[in-house]
């Protein structure tokens, strides 16, 4: 019997050890079968797509081919992450260099894609890396509602100039610097202190951190 490079050979005689339930019918026939190294292997490693995003609009990056060892290290995060980030439901992409400098990776909502570039296996911090980008896509689905009271949360304001043209003016006081990027980069980068430092997050953020509490679970 063959397993994938991403599963475990069992063997008969290795399960013979472990006590097993008493069963009415004897001579049960006990056959190898392939274990995940990691949990959840078998349904991550169909994540990992090796095409291009059609379309894709961040103009001169691009695409390559997944290795083994880049699957290898994402597939030992993944079964770590919080269900909330619902990581299952994202496909994964591999591009060479972002054309942010220094990204270590980005979404595309669309196609559900998390895109991992080249600096995204030089960070230590993979993990937060990724519990970020899921919350671009969390925030994608949240309810008008729901984005409405973050950005009141936040600080988020309209202002309206002479012409009637609404502008989004980002909070006085940002929790990283990028977050006057957008109300989503906001959001990405509270989730994202909310999973590391969750008691920094509380103390500093209590209202908004309430209001993840209730949206992440
Ligand atoms: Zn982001």
């Amino acid at each position: 019997m063959e397993c994938q490079w991403w599963q475990t050979k069992v063997s008969a005689s290795v399960v013979d050890k472990h006590p097993r339930q008493q069963t009415t019918v004897r001579e049960h026939p006990r056959v190898e079968h392939c274990r995940n190294k990691w949990r959840d292997a078998d349904i991550h490693i169909k994540q990992f797509k090796d095409d291009p995003i059609i379309g894709w609009s961040h103009m001169g990056e691009v695409f390559k081919k997944w290795s083994r060892d880049e699957i290898q290290h994402v597939l030992e995060i993944l079964p770590t992450l919080p269900s909330w980030t619902e990581i299952q439901n994202y496909n994964f992409r591999r591009a060479k260099d972002s054309i942010h400098k220094g990204n270590p990776s980005t979404s595309e909502l669309l196609h559900k894609s998390i895109i991992f570039y080249d600096q995204f296996f030089k960070e230590r911090n993979k993990k937060s890396i990724i519990v970020h980008e899921s919350s671009h896509h969390i925030y994608k689905n949240l309810e008008p509602d729901g984005v409405k009271e973050f950005a009141d949360l936040s600080g988020w304001e309209l202002e309206v100039d002479k012409t009637g043209k609404v502008f989004e003016i980002p909070p006085k006081v940002l929790i990283k610097p990028d977050s006057s990027v957008s109300k989503d980069e906001d959001f990405s980068n509270h989730v994202e202190e909310f999973y590391i430092s969750p008691e920094m997050h509380a103390k500093k953020y209590p209202k908004i951190h309430q209001f993840l509490k209730g949206k992440l679970k």
